[in-house]
């Protein structure tokens, strides 16, 4: 799990995306890591295994080349990989004991949110959500049992933006650890652990996988203390990814700078035919002079990312209809992948919240989520026009 494996330190971002961690297997030279597909190894003699090899559970040559390369993306010095995103954040919350808080955004992954409330409230840990991007409502929501401050920057749907830097200083100075979802942005467009977080942890499913094929999760950390308290609790709970996911993944990362180098562009474009629709009332895209984040987001991103949330006029009807009238666009839920994504949040990912609350929240009837995909930019912009126009 440690970077240093094979160093690509000082390279530029897309030499590390291609080559880190995953240098040519030395038996054959064959280029790519190979799918180890076993559960254990031959050691030389008892309780002598080969480079810490002893089952496949606790360690597995394709995970540890995944492992290394994230780490390397991220800036870290330890990756570790779990079987989705969620079994990446609740071997963090295996760090915490009853009694113990924490603060976290209120904008949060639905499943990020049940984990905590489902889950882990009956165990007697405490949650308090706030807009993180509001510093004062972080600094009044710290308690002295705040164990940790758990950000997304860009949230979900509405693509608020927190300074990580400044979350850090004050999560720092209260005695609490910052832990980044940085799956929106994926490391080539922001690096947590740079401006002062703790714990990056990333969904593989979305960006880093990037082809809507793999289940994945991961999380990197710099401090060795804590990745060796996270890697007893990889191999306790076990909810590792197998070697076929983690094949799939170091694929999706040797192409990351150049896919998430095409969703930056065509979104950018896209928020702004957005922007000048009549049938668009909001277009919430952190790339926009006018989104409040958007200050925020030019110092700590290097682009804007691929998601786009708007409203149009009208009712749920309304939204649901332009949601299922893209030809393009296919109607699904999950983005990050090479193929362009639309979901209407009300009637899809954030359904069981009560219609009152969700709009309190934010979430307007006619708001729709896009995930901008790779493919020509003047034909989403034509399938979204098509869709937004159909009556
Ligand atoms: C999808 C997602 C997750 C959960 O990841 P899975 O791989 O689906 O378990 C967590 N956080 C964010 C921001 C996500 O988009």
């Amino acid at each position: 799990m440690n970077a240093n494996h094979d160093s690509h330190e000082g390279d530029g971002f897309g030499t590390r995306a291609v080559h880190a961690g995953q240098p040519p297997d030395p038996l054959t030279g064959a280029l790519m890591v190979p799918i180890y597909q076993n559960s254990t190894y031959r050691q030389r003699g008892p309780a002598d295994p080969i480079d810490g090899y002893e089952y496949a559970r606790t360690k597995n040559p394709t995970r540890s080349a995944l492992e290394r390369n994230l780490a390397s993306l991220e800036g870290g010095r330890h990756g570790l990989c779990f079987a989705s995103g969620l079994a990446a954040i609740n071997t963090i919350l295996n760090l915490l004991k009853s009694g113990d808080h924490v603060v976290a955004g209120d904008d949060l992954y639905g499943g990020t949110w049940r984990l905590f409330e489902k889950l882990y409230v009956g165990f007697g840990v405490t949650f308090t959500y706030v807009d993180l991007a509001d510093l004062d409502a972080l600094r009044r929501a710290l308690r002295p049992n705040t164990r940790f401050v758990f950000a997304e920057t860009p949230t979900n749907p509405l693509l608020k933006i927190c300074d990580l830097a400044e979350v850090a200083k004050i999560a720092h100075a209260g005695g609490a650890k910052v832990v980044c979802d940085n799956t929106f942005a994926t490391p080539y467009l922001q690096r947590p652990l740079a401006l002062g977080c703790d714990i990056v942890v990333h969904s593989l499913t979305k960006y880093l996988g990037g082809h809507s094929d793999v289940i994945g999760g991961a999380l990197i950390v710099s401090d060795d203390e804590l990745a060796a308290r996270l890697a007893f609790f990889q191999n306790a709970v076990g909810g590792v990814p197998g070697p076929q996911e983690c094949f799939l993944v170091l694929r999706g990362t040797k192409t990351l700078h150049l896919r998430m180098d095409r969703h930056c562009q065509t979104a950018g474009r896209i928020a702004r035919f957005l922007q000048s629709h009549p049938e668009v009332t909001k277009v919430y895209y952190p790339g926009l002079k006018e989104h409040p984040g958007h200050a925020i987001a030019a110092k700590q991103m290097n682009g804007f990312g691929g998601m786009i949330s708007f409203v149009v006029k009208g009712d749920v009807e309304r939204g649901k209809r332009v949601a299922a009238r893209t030809r393009l666009f296919a109607c699904a839920e999950s983005l990050g992948g090479v193929e362009s994504l639309i979901e209407h949040p009300p009637s899809m990912t954030h359904a069981s919240i009560p219609a009152e609350l969700r709009r309190a929240r934010g979430l307007d009837d006619g708001l729709i989520r896009i995930s901008c995909g790779v493919e020509d930019a003047d034909d989403l912009e034509r399938d979204l026009q098509q869709a937004i126009e159909a009556r």
